[in-house]
């Protein structure tokens, strides 16, 4: 019998990876997605599968799904800087009402599920590297609070669902992911730099430059993420590249990858951007055996060729598809 796995945030840049990843191994795969920030192009290739399934659905609504489930990945979420600008309101819904209607779903058919969670719960941390028992330090109210406290009740709503429903949960902490099917304009800043660098503008690096991230190839997520699933381990586990590179760095490498002639420009730090961040792996060496597989230079060289082969509009739309533009075509 194959598994039926759900995935929400099916149509997103990790989700859909999800997607791919679980039909490789021949599960029955259940995509849900409301499209806010995720766009059909994504998972496109996969509507003629006969083991694909779409709902177009908001999963801060009621969840109905017949049939058995085995496993649901609950990956809905606005996930940039400036997509939970943009919608606070809907960030801290799906984290709060979406995640407790995936827990609810997952208790109602016995399901296993594994939440995505962000080194952004630990703010703008204090210890360096972020093992999983530092505790953050958050600004409830700054401008990323929407996100963060979201992902901190997401974690909590899931012990709260193992502690006393005894449902089988697990929780990964997402740090820094890069790869195809970001959006080129999600405002992070993998595809700001690529972006500005293809449509021949200037690198605006954010601050001095001096702050620090740590970016992971999504197929070494994926793979850490499967691992974690079959596990039977409910701590969270951070999964992420601890190769960590400042961002003033990280904009020069992109000027060498992309070959443009154009130059760095200073802008304002936003408020509460975290100063470091790298990930400390140790847990997920030791409970998954996983490691990343893909070095920076790899990772970004396919995911330079992904954008470059985009069609030239891609790189001057201000706004991703929506379903209308889907159901128009
Ligand atoms: N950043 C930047 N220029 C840009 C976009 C982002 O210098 O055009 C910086 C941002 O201030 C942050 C880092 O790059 O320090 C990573 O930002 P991103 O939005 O990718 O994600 P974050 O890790 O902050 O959630």
């Amino acid at each position: 019998m194959k598994k039926t796995v759900v995935i929400s945030g099916a149509a997103g840049f990790i989700g859909s990876h999800l997607c791919d990843r679980f039909l490789r191994e021949d599960c029955r795969v259940i995509g849900i997605d409301n499209l806010i920030t995720g766009d059909l192009q994504n998972i496109e290739h996969l509507f003629k599968l006969p083991e694909f399934e779409f709902y177009h659905h908001d999963i801060t609504k009621y969840v109905h799904i017949p049939g058995s489930i085995d496993y649901i990945l609950h990956f809905a979420s606005p996930a940039s800087p400036i997509d939970y600008l943009k919608i606070p309101i809907q960030t801290l819904k799906v984290g709060a009402h979406g995640t407790h209607n995936m827990l609810g779903l997952a208790k109602a058919k016995n399901a296993r599920i594994l939440v995505a969670s962000t080194s952004e719960v630990y703010g703008d941390p204090e210890v360096h590297p972020q093992t999983e028992d530092y505790v953050g330090h958050v600004n409830p109210i700054g401008p990323r609070g929407v996100y963060d406290e979201a992902k901190r009740y997401l974690e909590a709503m899931t012990m709260a669902y193992h502690n006393f429903h005894k449902l089988d949960t697990r929780i990964v902490r997402i740090f820094n992911t890069y790869g195809p099917r970001m959006r080129l304009n999600d405002g992070r800043v993998l595809p700001a730099f690529i972006g500005q660098a293809l449509r021949g503008e200037d690198l605006t690096v954010f601050g001095d430059g001096m702050q620090t991230r740590s970016f992971c190839y999504v197929d070494d997520l994926v793979e850490g993420i499967y691992r974690l699933l079959l596990s039977d381990f409910y701590e969270p586990v951070n999964i992420g590249n601890p190769s960590e590179i400042t961002i003033l760095d990280f904009a020069k490498e992109i000027i060498k990858l992309t070959g443009t002639d154009q130059k760095i420009t200073f802008e304002p730090l936003p408020k509460d951007d975290p100063m470091q961040r790298k990930p400390d792996i140790t847990r997920a060496k030791s409970v998954l055996n996983w490691t990343p597989k893909v070095d920076r230079a790899e990772g970004l060289k396919i995911t330079y060729d992904y954008f470059k082969s985009l069609p030239e509009e891609e790189l001057y739309k201000k706004e991703h598809n929506t379903f209308e533009d889907y159901i128009i075509k």
